[in-house]
């Protein structure tokens, strides 16, 4: 089997959710083939938000992210499957939207990066830390009844 089995934290940013573009980025991700372990919409605080975005602390853009992050409700995933970290960021395209391909999700629902509608983890790392912060609760756990029909083994 090429591919590791990963978890990834992918979030509709609230630019998405009030464009009505749930349905549309969670359609990828079950067309792809990923199971969805976890699911659920939450208004973050600003200080939530800070945890998350850390490592991004300092840049100039950092107090509009927040502002913008903070602006209304997101909605916070975790996704299963194979180079699912990796895979899942193919699928989100460019940070900024101009520079992602037709057919990513950001090449084909938005154009400005201060307006980008999704967010995915950028490593393995990142993503088992995303998915402690945002879903401290833990995650689902089942046999999805297509896993023999998308995996190999
Ligand atoms: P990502 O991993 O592709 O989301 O990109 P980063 O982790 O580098 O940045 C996090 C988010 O900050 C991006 O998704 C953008 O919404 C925003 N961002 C990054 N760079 C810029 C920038 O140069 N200007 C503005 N306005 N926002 C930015
Ligand atoms: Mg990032």
């Amino acid at each position: 089997m090429s591919g590791n089995r990963e978890r990834t934290y992918i979030m509709i940013k609230p630019d998405g959710v009030q464009r009505g573009l749930i349905g549309k980025i969670i359609q990828r991700f079950e067309d792809r083939g990923y199971k969805l372990i976890a699911l659920k919409m939450q208004s973050a605080t600003t200080e939530h938000l800070e945890k998350h975005y850390a490592d991004l602390k300092g840049k100039p853009f950092f107090p509009g992210l927040i502002k913008y992050m903070a602006s209304g409700p997101v909605v916070a995933m975790v996704w299963e499957g194979l180079d699912a970290v990796k895979t899942g960021r193919v699928m989100l395209g460019a940070t900024n939207p101009l520079q992602s391909p037709v057919g990513s999700i950001r090449g084909d629902f938005c154009l400005a990066v201060g307006r980008n509608i999704c967010h995915g983890s950028d490593s393995v790392d990142s993503a088992e830390k995303e998915i402690a912060l945002w879903f401290p609760e833990g995650v689902t756990q089942y046999t999805s009844a297509l896993d023999t029909w998308v995996f190999e083994n």
